[in-house]
């Protein structure tokens, strides 16, 4: 039919201009890189980038919102407890498999040789102790250095669900937003658990939640098609995203042996999970073809190469999966919000490898039981970080101080760590996805049995 016509348009020119729109970014970038563009020409130059991420941004939050508590009020309470349990069994499994990954890789290869003297030798700062580290994490707080001296920066005032960042006068707004579990300064972790939590009231209120539902679940829709249109402008906003990085990116042939050999390290490992274990785990559960799942996610996974945030991306991982991967919404909504703030198999890879790069680096020997706190605190760490670019970076403080590691040696990777945090960034969104995919699929017995009043209020589009 002519349906069917147009939406295997749709979907082939969303392929074809996600893909034209790295490879036009890629040699734009690199084009344009010898005219060494100053700070300010670069940001005007990635403007148009800059507009995508604000789009998205803005949709975050309304969308986490509704779709949590659209999700929680479709499903009776035995189906949200099943899936809910599925959901972090996942989780937990994937997330240890790729602490796992990530220590092999950095023991095998060894990209740290014990000397520091390729890089910039850091003043020390006053150590913070793991047991601080660890209540700063459930405070939102973490110390850093400022201006000399180690500030506690508040991330959240967790009294109040909306509340804007207003804990340290010492940091200007700029320096405080990439921090641990904040989205736009808003606490991602309270406002799931809010919203589940309403979610789930509602879902309970018969008659008299019909309202609240009907709100929500409309909200919901009305955001969902203001990302169809953001879809056909995100592209462009990718090409220039990624171009506008490489322009300012330092020279990569002054990269250090050690640095070069770490990022090697941490590519690898990625490699390993994102392209063998998860889509192997997908097959072994459902038997379907992985990477036909995977090609249905390209725009997302590009969205979140070019924006390195998990939580930006997070509109159009919903677009991707429930349109072309057709997983079933119910579930989409329930997991994937979830997903996006504490599934993150990239971080917590990438925190437990630098962990111990730079153990490697400062020549210390980490026995057994060292190598164990670090993937347990990885995990942590990964839990923790919220979907905005480099908060894996920050959130290593907690894996560091909890072996003892100079907490400012983190200065010697954050070169190289724009990059590595959109392949991480990348991992991450894999993962959610792959993730719904696979609770649908254990889902399915509850999801035929579901209420059909409640399912088709949702289900229907
Ligand atoms: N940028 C990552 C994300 O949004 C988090 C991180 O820094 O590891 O998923």
């Amino acid at each position: 039919t002519t349906d069917d016509v147009k939406g295997c348009f749709r979907r082939n020119a969303f392929v074809i201009l996600t893909v034209l729109a790295v490879i036009v970014g890629i040699i734009l970038g690199f084009g344009l890189r010898p005219y060494k563009m100053s700070y300010r020409e670069v940001k005007y130059f990635s403007f148009p980038g800059e507009l995508l991420m604000r789009m998205l941004q803005m949709l975050v939050l309304p969308l986490l919102v509704s779709s949590l508590i659209t999700g929680m009020a479709a499903l009776d309470s035995r189906a949200s407890g099943k899936m809910g349990m599925r959901a972090v069994v996942y989780y937990t499994t994937t997330t240890i498999i790729a602490v796992f990954i990530g220590i092999v890789m950095v023991l095998i290869i060894h990209p740290g040789r014990g000397s520091k003297d390729e890089f910039t030798k850091q003043e020390k700062i006053e150590q913070v102790s793991p047991a601080d580290a660890f209540l700063d994490l459930i405070r939102y707080e973490f110390k850093t250095q400022y201006a000399k001296r180690v500030v506690t920066v508040k991330v959240l005032v967790n009294e109040t669900l909306f509340s804007l960042n207003n804990g340290s006068q010492e940091l200007k707004r700029e320096e405080v937003i990439p921090v641990l579990g904040t989205v736009n300064g808003i606490n991602a972790l309270g406002l799931v658990v809010f919203s589940m939590c309403f979610g789930f009231i509602i879902g309970n209120m018969k008659e008299q939640g019909q309202p609240l539902r009907d709100f929500f679940d409309c909200l919901n829709e009305a955001i969902m098609r203001l990302v169809a249109i953001i879809m056909w402008y995100a592209p462009l906003g990718i090409m220039f995203l990624i171009a506008g990085k490489i322009v300012e990116m330092d020279d990569i042939s002054e990269m250090g042996g050690q640095l070069g050999m770490y990022t090697i390290t941490v590519i690898i490992g990625l490699l390993i999970h994102a392209v063998i274990v998860l889509p192997s785990l997908y097959f072994l559960v459902t038997r379907k073809n992985p990477f036909v799942f995977i090609a249905g996610l390209l725009q997302a996974l590009v969205t979140a190469l070019g924006t390195s945030s998990s939580s930006a991306t997070l509109p159009i991982t919903f677009r991707c999966l429930e349109e072309n991967n057709h997983v079933d919404k119910r579930v989409t909504r329930f997991v994937l919000p979830v997903g996006a703030t504490i599934n993150m198999d990239g971080t917590a890879l990438y925190e437990a490898l630098a962990a111990i790069f730079i153990a490697q680096v400062n020549d210390m020997d980490l026995n057994f039981g060292e190598i164990l706190t670090i993937s347990i605190t990885a995990t942590a760490a990964s839990i923790g970080a919220a979907g905005i670019p480099q908060a894996g970076l920050v959130t290593m403080v907690i894996v560091l101080t909890s072996v003892g590691l100079p907490t400012d040696d983190i200065t010697l990777i954050i070169a190289v760590d724009w990059f590595l945090d959109r392949l991480r960034t990348t991992t991450n969104v894999l993962g959610d996805s792959i993730g719904a995919g696979i609770v649908e699929h254990l889902s399915r017995h509850e999801l035929h049995a579901t209420d059909p009043e409640i399912a088709n209020s949702v289900v229907e589009e």
